[in-house]
Formats: C-alpha cells, structure tokens, sequence
C-alpha cells in the first residue's frame, strides 16, 4: 500500500459520539435504517459550518457528498467525466488517481513534472487538459503549494474550462497561515474544481473510513450549466452509493466539533516528522517536506536509485520507507517516509531517548 496508516488514538469525544451512535442503534425508539444517500445533513452542514466557514469559504450542504473516504471518492468522480477526457496528473503521483483513470478505460493522460528545480509543485500544462489532479499538501514529496501556486491552475482551469480535482486529505497538516488548506480560497475555484477531503488523516479515521466530496453548484464544464455537475454527482451517488455508515458520521460530527484535540493528534505526528527530518538531515540526507506535510520525501546519494536508498535506510537505520521511483518517473532516487507513526518508533531509529 502506497498510502500511510494512522497509529495514534482516536479523541475522546470521537469514542464517546462513536458508543452514543451504537447504543442509540439498539433501542428500537432510537434506531435508524438507511440515511440520506449525499451524507447525514447534520455532518455536511458541520463540514460548510466548522470546516470551510472558518476558511472564509461558504458553501452549502447541498454542494457536499459525504463518502467512505478519499479513496472511494476519487474512483466515483472520475465516472463523472467522459473517457475522452485529456487527463493530467502530477509525477510523481499518488497511484490510485492513475489507477482510477486507467480502470475507467482512459489512456489520455499527461503528466505534470514535480521535482527539486520546481519545489515538487508543477507547471500548469502546457496545452489544453480538461481534468487536473492535484494533492496539496502533497503524497508523497512533502510539498506545499502557494496561493499564487494554486492560482495559477484556477486560472488556467477556468481559461481552458478544464476540472481540478483537488485532494485535500492532509489539509489539517498545515500550519503556516499563508498556505491554503482548501482550493477553494483561491477565488474562482468554486467555478472549476472539486475538493476531495476526508477524516482519516484529519481525525485518525482510517479504519472507520469517512470523507466527501465537494462539487459546487457554481461548477460548470464547457457544456454543462451551473447546479448541472452538483445534479449529476447526486444521481451518481445514488446509483453507486447508498451512503456511509451511519455510525461513522456521528463520529465525524463530533469531530468536527473537536478540532483541536484533533489537531493534537496531528501535531504529534507533525513533531514526528520534525524530529525525523532533523536526525535524517544530521546523517547528511538531503530531505524535503516534514513541515505541513506528514511526508518527508528523502534524496538519496548521487547517483543512488529509489530501491538502493530502501535498503541502505532499511539495513543501516531499519526505516522503512516506500521507493519513490514506485510513485512516477520523477521519483527515482528518492524514498518516502510517512510520520503517521508512534513516537518513540522515530526516537528509536534516530537514537534518541525520551
Ligand atoms: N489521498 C491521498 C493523497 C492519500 O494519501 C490517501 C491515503 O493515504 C487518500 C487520498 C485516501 O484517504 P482515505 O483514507 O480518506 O480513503
């Protein structure tokens, strides 16, 4: 698996909303069958209200699809657009946006180059595309991007009536001000692209599985008017999707109602990756990423290629870590490492002690 697990625990009031839900299930005066199939309204008004609101960002429940995570989700929306499609992706990539697309039988794919020289955020295509993928903070180089970064695609996208998709999944990971958490800060995002989000790194879901969609009603393709997309996602789901498990989005209500005992959760993986980074970058390693990215995306020596950087890790350190070149072309000589891991795990392989 090219994706990270979570360790850490999961927030009190997420456990207690989590043993509410369950026992409400077993008293036939509380019991509830099937939900509404976009996403109990009650966690999408919390995902507008708690989430984007703060951001400055309105939105309406209407405009959100609660899924069973990002990964679920990449595979639905793509059936949302035609195999024609010209798709670009970033290089290095995270597999399943590729995967997704060759499934669903699509062979129009570009690839958009992230290395050193571009600080692993690319150029905007150089011809016209009509679906861009991008991951921001990004799996698996660690990078971020910029207001002006992101606003370069907006505009492309809404010059070329090209979709961004747009994964947020590690959103909570930011700390800088400056970086975005969510497309749609830049203005006109609204117009052109969809943001995947999901609890699972946010709040340590990745067992209960829990994350939506956003398709905004200002959405439009070159043939298609305003609400169309956000109607079209709905039948879609309808015919895919019966909904996520009732149980798990009370979880995510109130996690959504606790951010900051989750936003612990994710400052002690970011003070993994801090301690990470500091001890690999003693040793001599060239590392990017680590700051508002649970991901370090380690070079290795001159010369040296992904799977030789795996073993020296592995044989000298006993890290682990996940060849880059296994992410696209443009990984090739470096490995990922994620942070999402126990503490005294990282002190262990750095030889640190508490
Ligand atoms: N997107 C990216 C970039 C990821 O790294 C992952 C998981 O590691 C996912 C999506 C899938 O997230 P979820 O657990 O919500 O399916």
């Amino acid at each position: 698996m090219l994706n990270a697990d979570t360790t850490h625990p999961l927030a009190p009031k997420v456990v207690e909303a989590l043993v509410d839900a369950a026992t409400q299930l077993g008293h036939q005066s509380t019991y509830t069958g099937y939900g509404e199939l976009e996403g109990n309204v009650k966690l999408r008004e919390a995902i507008c209200k708690n989430y984007y609101k703060p951001r400055g960002i309105d939105l309406q429940p209407e405009e959100i699809f609660v899924s069973d995570g990002a990964h679920s989700a990449t595979f639905d929306i793509q059936a949302l657009f035609g195999l024609d499609n010209i798709i670009a992706l970033q290089d290095p990539i995270y597999p399943p946006y590729l995967e997704a697309n060759l499934l669903a039988g699509r062979s129009d794919i570009i690839y958009l180059e992230c290395n050193e020289q571009n600080n692993f955020v690319p150029e905007i295509p150089k011809s016209k595309v009509d679906v861009i993928y991008l991951c921001f903070p990004n799996n698996p180089t660690g990078a971020v991007a910029t207001k002006e970064q992101l606003k370069a695609f907006v505009d492309y996208a809404i010059n070329y009536d090209s979709i961004i998709i747009f994964d947020a999944v590690y959103s909570a990971f930011i700390t800088d001000p400056k970086i975005p958490k969510s497309i749609y800060e830049i203005e006109g995002a609204t117009e052109c692209a969809i943001e995947i989000g999901s609890f699972s790194k946010m709040a340590g879901f990745t067992g209960l599985r829990l994350g939506w969609s956003v398709v905004p009603a200002a959405l439009t393709l070159e043939s298609t008017v305003a609400g169309e997309l956000t109607q079209l996602c709905r039948i879609s789901q309808s015919i895919r999707f019966w909904g996520a498990s009732s149980l798990v989005q009370q979880g995510g209500i109130a996690a959504l109602s606790c951010q900051q005992e989750c936003q612990e959760i994710v400052n002690y993986y970011l003070e993994n990756a801090r301690i990470l980074k500091e001890g690999l970058s003693a040793l001599g390693l060239t590392c990017f990423g680590g700051t508002n990215n649970p991901y370090i995306w380690v070079k290795g020596p001159e010369g040296m290629n992904s799977w030789e950087v795996f073993n020296q890790l592995l044989c000298k350190a006993d890290i682990v870590g996940i060849p880059g070149s296994l992410f696209g072309s443009n990984g090739e000589g470096f490995l990922r490492l994620s942070t999402l891991c126990r503490q005294e795990d990282i002190k262990k392989a750095m030889n640190l002690s508490d």
